[in-house]
């Protein structure tokens, strides 16, 4: 073969040099030096062999990209030094070094390829991979939330932040009664509700400006069939991975069946079961309510019917029921309608609540409807009930501060109306309310006043005139409170209605008889004629005759010298207990009088029945003047006749008179010549202290008969 032999060392050297730093594996020189002297040593042998196989030389080439030699500059440099080196060792060989060349840079490029497609293929499959594991996540979570979702049993729905519904699930579509196709897209603003609070989509706003996370309320929305859904709704903000606001979730509970359940409950609390109206604690917070309102101006309408014991009495309860079921329909309809809250107090008490009362007028018209509807007769099982009603009006500012002030109110001006004669309509008086309190309050001070001994008697003389001697007195009361003097008329009712007049009267006539029996004790001569007031009151207590027999006994005071007065009223009214009392006084030979007779209208035919034996002529018959100052029919010569005529059936009928308020001469003049037994009256004697009146018990009054100018002289008490 010939030529020179080739140096694997040096070849090794030149192609260190050649390559190096042509790679991306960074491999230093020794070792690379190394690494391409064993292959050029490889390719030396298989140029110099007999048989030349060129594998070799590919082997050599894939070993190059094994090495990482994959630029294409480590290849054309390789492929150069190997022919620098290999040429000289065989120069009629060139054939085999063009061959070997071209099976080194085959094998080579074959593994750049195989290499290539490697990478990508692990590329590919780890994305493949990466993709797959992702999405084994999502759809985990995907099943996840879909069972949450879909097969929840509360209602649920995303929207986004302009509130525009993407997903609904099945239980809120069935809730609302609406298909998903039907909500979605829809805007949950369209779900507004009249009872929603006003905080409610404000709270909704704070979420979308991303400055709240969660909201809870208790909201209603109404089903496509426009009944009412009542729900617990939960709202929560999603947000995005950069934290910003993105879907509003709801979560929606169906509560409608427990807020039906605490509507009725609550509606039986503040319901009147018979006849289904408000009751008074509904109607007490609706007038709060109103009261707490600056600008509202309620008013009250507080109504009784009349006499509707009367028909429980006698129909009984049923009927009764009934009856008030009837009067709360009606009323309801007649005035619920103009927006009146119609309740019931209790009882057979009613109360409108009139929204606007600033017309008074208006409010007025309303009670008055209020009457005439429950005038209308009833008809409950065969019976025709006719009932009426009495109503007190009170406006916002009638009672003071509060509601329970307001119908304190209400409550005077309602018995007011029953008092002025039931079936009308009564308004708030002010002054009339203080005159009231007033009077509650000293009618609170009487049993204290009483203990106190705060009382004492007046007495006014019993004028006989024919003589004009004073044959009796008449004991008057009055009260010493706090340094002034009360006449009896502003205290005697108030203890008639508090019932204290039985002990203020047990100690007037046993105060008055130890009087008399004093005077009779110093001054001798007969025995006066000790008048008592007596109310009906007394009369009707079953020990009144005991009461009178006791302060008679203790006293020492003989029953034949105690008149005991009663007015008119009261006897002709008389009848079963307190008749038999008069009659067994009468017979114990106490005196009875009609006091104030002519006020009323006395049956005198009747009143030879009663056990009666004085008649005290009240004013009218003695000035001659009606009631309210009207002068009678036939002025002076008609009152001579009618006073003539009843003093003539009073004598007929063998009872004695007296005339009262006797305050002229003249009255007095003409009263003793119609033959008057007995005058009273300030031209006589005013009614005066004890030591006053002593000096003329059994004496002429002084002067009395030379009066020179009759019906001129009015004599006047200093006091009353
Ligand atoms: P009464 O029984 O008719 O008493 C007569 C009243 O007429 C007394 O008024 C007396 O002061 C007054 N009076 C006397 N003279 C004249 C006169 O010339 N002109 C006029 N206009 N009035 C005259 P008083 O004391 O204010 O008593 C008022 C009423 O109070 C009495 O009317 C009587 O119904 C009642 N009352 C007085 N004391 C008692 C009592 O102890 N018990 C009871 N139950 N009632 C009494
Ligand atoms: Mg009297
Ligand atoms: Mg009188």
């Amino acid at each position: 073969m010939g030529g020179e032999q080739v140096d694997p060392a040096a070849l090794a050297a030149d192609w260190t040099t050649a390559v190096l730093g042509t790679s991306y594996v960074s491999m230093n020189r020794r070792d690379l030096r190394r690494y391409l002297t064993g292959l050029a040593t490889r390719l030396a042998a298989s140029f110099a062999a007999p048989d030349w196989d060129r594998t070799v030389a590919a082997g050599v080439g894939r070993l190059m990209v094994a090495a990482h030699f994959t630029d294409t500059r480590s290849l054309e440099r390789t492929l150069v030094v190997v022919g620098e080196h290999l040429a000289p060792s065989a120069p009629n060989r060139s054939g085999r070094l063009a061959a070997l060349q071209g099976a080194l840079a085959a094998g080579y490029a074959e593994a750049l390829r195989e290499r290539t497609l490697a990478e990508q293929e692990r590329i590919t499959i780890a994305a493949f991979a990466a993709r797959v594991s992702a999405e084994e996540a999502r759809w985990a979570s995907e099943a996840r939330y879909q069972a949450v979702f879909a097969g929840a049993v509360i209602g649920i729905s995303v929207s986004e932040l302009d509130g525009r519904i993407i997903q609904i699930n099945d239980a809120l579509c069935t809730m609302l009664g609406f298909t998903a196709e039907e909500l979605s897209g829809r805007v949950i603003y369209e779900f507004m509700h009249p009872d929603d609070a006003p905080d409610d989509w404000a709270q909704i706003r704070d979420m979308i400006a991303g400055t709240r996370d969660h909201v809870r309320m208790e909201k209603a929305y109404f089903r496509k069939d426009g009944t009412e859904l009542w729900t617990d709704l939960v709202v929560s903000l999603i947000r995005d991975q950069a934290d910003e606001p993105r879907y509003l979730v709801a979560m929606v509970e169906d509560i409608t069946d427990r807020r039906l359940l605490q509507t009725r409950l609550r509606h039986q609390a503040m319901h009147d079961p018979l006849t289904g109206l408000p009751n008074r604690s509904l109607f007490f917070d609706r007038l709060e309510a109103a009261l707490d309102d600056e600008n509202a101006v309620p008013g009250v309408c507080y109504l009784d019917l009349d006499g509707f014991k009367a028909v429980n009495d006698t129909l009984g309860h049923d009927v009764g029921d009934q009856l008030l079921r009837t009067v709360a329909e009606r009323l309801s309809a007649e005035l619920a309608p103009d927006g009146h809250l119609v309740a019931r107090m209790g009882g057979d008490e009613f109360v409108v609540l009139v929204a606007d009362a600033t017309d008074p007028d208006e409010v007025r018209r309303i009670a008055e409807r209020a009457l005439a509807t429950v005038r209308r007769p009833v008809r409950v099982e065969g019976n025709e009930i006719r009932v009426s009603a009495s109503i007190g009006i009170v406006g916002r500012d009638d009672g003071g501060s509060g509601a329970a002030e307001l119908m304190k109110a209400a409550d005077t001006t309602l018995y007011w109306a029953k008092n002025d004669g039931r079936s009308r309509v009564a308004e708030f008086d002010r002054d009339r309310h203080r005159t009231d309190v007033a009077r509650f309050e000293l009618s609170a001070q009487l049993p204290e006043a009483l203990r106190l001994e705060e009382f004492y008697l007046d007495y006014q003389p019993l004028v006989r005139l024919a003589d004009g001697v004073t044959t009796g007195v008449e004991a008057l009361v009055r009260w010493r409170r706090d340094g002034e003097r009360l006449g009896p008329d502003l205290f005697i009712p108030l203890a008639e209605e508090t019932g204290l007049i039985v002990a203020l009267g047990g100690w007037v006539l046993t105060e008055a008889c130890r009087q008399a029996r004093r005077w009779h004790d110093a001054l001798g001569g007969e025995r006066p004629l000790m008048s008592v007031n007596v109310a009906a009151r007394q009369v009707r207590e079953p020990d009144f005759v005991d009461a009178v027999e006791a302060a008679l006994d203790s006293t020492g005071w003989p029953a034949s010298s105690l008149q005991l007065e009663l007015t008119e009223s009261d006897v002709m009214s008389a009848d079963g207990g307190p008749l038999e009392t008069l009659g067994t006084l009468a017979d114990l030979g106490i005196r009875i009088a009609i006091d104030d007779f002519g006020t009323g209208y006395s049956n005198l035919a009747y009143l030879r029945t009663l056990p009666v034996h004085t008649l005290k002529l009240a004013g009218p018959f003695v000035t001659g003047y009606g009631p309210g100052g009207r002068e009678g029919r036939g002025g002076e010569a008609g009152t001579a006749a009618v006073l003539s005529s009843v003093i003539g059936l009073a004598h007929t009928l063998g009872l004695t008179v007296t005339a009262e308020n006797v305050e002229t001469a003249e009255q007095h003049a003409r009263l003793r010549s119609l033959g008057c037994d007995t005058g009273q009256g300030w031209f006589l004697a005013p009614p005066g202290t004890p030591d006053a009146v002593a000096g003329l018990l059994g004496r002429p009054l002084p002067g009395h008969r030379r009066s020179p100018f009759p019906g001129d002289v009015t004599r006047r008490p200093a006091t009353g």
